[in-house]
């Protein structure tokens, strides 16, 4: 997943936004267009941890690429797994197995 994706997501269990992003592996995305005129996030920019202002610094939210890593909710204190690139939005204790 994308630092971009930070701008849209909320905690499912508690709609807290935005949620706290640990990283523990990520990669570089190549072949991107090169840095546009305005922030690309519109309410919330994980890279610069604040609200969008500068597009060079926002650029880093397409750039990079999260392997895998955490969310975590501030407001609740729920964590969601980023496994594979892929954040595991479920509420906590909703186990299906
Ligand atoms: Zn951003
Ligand atoms: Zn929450």
């Amino acid at each position: 997943m994308r630092r971009r994706l930070l701008d849209l997501l909320a905690c499912p269990s508690c709609h807290h936004f935005p949620l706290k992003l640990v990283v523990e592996t990520e990669e570089e995305v190549e072949g991107l267009p090169s840095i546009p005129e305005k922030p690309l996030c519109e309410k919330w920019c994980a890279y610069a941890e604040s609200k969008p202002k500068d597009p060079a610094l926002c650029f880093e939210c397409m750039k990079k690429d999260i392997i895998s890593g955490k969310l975590i909710c501030e407001n609740c204190g729920a964590e969601y797994m980023i496994e594979a690139g892929v954040p595991r939005m479920l509420k906590p204790g909703v186990d299906k197995s």
